[in-house]
């Protein structure tokens, strides 16, 4: 990415691009885009991920999507794998083999852990069936989306950011002009790096080579089994998931450099071999589709925001994926980001409260690296187990943390970065407890209050607060 824009006037104009059409790239063009800011988001790939990876959305995740108005046909499409009940997951040799921890063993169990918390359950629904029913629901709400589409240059000023695209196919290009940009970029975002802002953390925890294939395996798996399985066999570490497609399933196997081993060795052979060995299936004939190299890492980025610029999602923070925190925190991010920049570009609120994104979302972003670092060492490298951070509880990372930042009122001197959200405390910085109340003859949850504007939350009779 180069520093410069070298065009002339700007061709179009709108109040903010995001550069990068994934998890958190849709979810801020979405909320932006709710709340009418014009919002244009360039993706460079000719369409939105046809990888699975980020499998379900917790059910803080599940109350945002409430509010973007897609919940609901989230549900429903993930519905068609909740409701046959068999979903699992373990920690285990193979499929089939000695199993050494197991989470859940059905759909119930998993809803069960978080059901007086929240009003909405889990949902299962795969990164490539999440993304494109975000990206319509973003159109919907009248967000410009441009796929095969590269944010080539960007610079800002003291009025706004002006950024380059290119079309890749025809090579065309197009100047832009915003009040901000959002770097959705992911883990590699191109746009951070040309801040030169350092990321600190972990680092690289292993390589990893991941394969979506087909296969039928009805003899190998109960009858609509779903879930995960991740795997501590004698000759390889990695995991084998099933996707929300009967036939569609993913696998992945860490590789180690220092060994002299590459994603070259992944040939056809050695992924069926490795399919076989992780299902206990000696064969089974899967047919390879797609490949995919990754890594397994916990950073943080030093700075979330320079100037008019900002970073969502990977772009922010990566995380092992153990425990599913990525994609969900990612659309978090995109929620916060969007809300905030919505009320500034409103003349609601003044400029200083886009400071609180990087503060309050970071804080988020260290609790779910550390819990994501405790679950690698405990599923999958039980030899970190010294090394890594305690564990703080999922429910509480994901339904208990706690913001604090110039826009939150903190007075007590409690230092906990997250409580138990089944004993929600309703103190400034938590999210708000979850009780079903009654407006207007009908019942809702005291989180359905949220996001749509500012809401003062008062006692019966309402007191001095309800007056003012
Ligand atoms: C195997 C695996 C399993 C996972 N499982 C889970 C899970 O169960 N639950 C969970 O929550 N998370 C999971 N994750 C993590 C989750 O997938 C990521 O956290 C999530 O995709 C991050 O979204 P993002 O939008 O920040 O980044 P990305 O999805 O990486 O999107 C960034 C986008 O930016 C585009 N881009 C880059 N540069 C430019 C440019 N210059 N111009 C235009 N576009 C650009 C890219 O093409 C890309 O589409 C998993 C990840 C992996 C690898």
């Amino acid at each position: 990415m180069t520093d410069s824009v070298s065009a002339g006037p700007a061709e179009v104009r709108v109040d903010v691009v995001v550069a990068g059409g994934g998890l958190a790239g849709l979810s801020t063009a979405m909320f932006l885009a709710r709340r009418g800011i014009r919002v244009l988001v360039a993706e460079k790939h000719p369409g939105t991920s046809i990888h699975p990876r980020a499998a379900g959305q917790n059910p803080r995740t599940m109350e945002l999507l409430r509010i973007g108005g897609i919940a609901e046909e989230v549900r429903r499409v993930s519905d068609i794998r909740g409701s046959q009940g068999v979903f699992t997951i373990k920690i285990a040799e193979s499929v089939r083999g000695r199993v050494f921890d197991t989470f859940a063993e059905s759909f119930e169990d998993l809803v069960a852990a978080t059901a007086q918390c929240a009003p909405v359950p889990w949902a299962l629904v795969a990164q490539d069936r999440l993304e494109p029913i975000m990206l319509a629901q973003a159109r919907r709400f009248g967000a410009t989306v441009r796929f095969g589409t590269e944010v080539v240059s960007f610079e800002q000023d003291g009025e706004g950011v002006t950024v380059r695209l290119r079309e890749r196919a025809g090579g065309g290009g197009t100047v832009v002009r915003a009040d901000y940009l959002v770097a959705a970029d992911g883990d590699r975002s191109p746009i951070r790096e040309r801040l030169a802002v350092p990321r600190h953390g972990y680092g690289t925890l292993a390589h990893v080579m991941g394969m979506i294939f087909e296969a039928d395996l009805s003899g190998v798996l109960p009858p609509g089994a779903s879930g995960l399985y991740y795997l501590r066999h004698p000759k390889f570490t990695g995991a084998f998931g099933v996707t929300d497609r009967p036939e569609r399933h993913t696998f992945w196997a860490e590789y180690d450099p220092a060994r002299g081993e590459s994603p070259a060795d992944f040939t056809p052979e050695r992924w069926v071999e490795l399919i076989r060995l992780g299902l206990d299936a000696p064969d089974l004939r899967p047919r390879l589709l797609e490949a995919l190299p990754w890594e397994m890492a916990a950073r943080i980025a030093h700075r979330w925001r320079q100037g008019r610029v900002f970073l969502v999602g990977d772009a922010a923070k990566v995380n092992p994926p153990t425990g599913g925190l990525g994609g969900n925190t990612a659309i978090g991010d995109g929620f916060d980001l969007a809300w905030k920049l919505a009320a500034v570009l409103h003349g609601e609120a003044g400029p200083g409260l886009l400071d609180s994104y990087e503060r309050e979302r970071r804080l988020v972003a260290e609790l779910v690296v550390d819990e994501s670092l405790y679950l690698y060492a405990h599923r999958l490298a039980p030899h970190m187990a010294g090394v890594v951070p305690a564990e703080t509880g999922y429910a509480q990372v994901i339904l208990g943390f706690r913001y604090r930042s110039d826009a939150v009122i903190i007075d007590d001197a409690d230092p906990a970065r997250a409580e138990d959200p089944a004993r929600a405390s309703g103190r400034p910085g938590f999210r708000a407890p979850h009780l079903w109340v009654e407006r207007q003859g009908e019942r809702c949850s005291t989180i359905d209050l949220f996001g749509r504007g500012w809401v003062v939350l008062c006692g019966p009779q309402g007191g001095g607060w309800a007056a003012a």
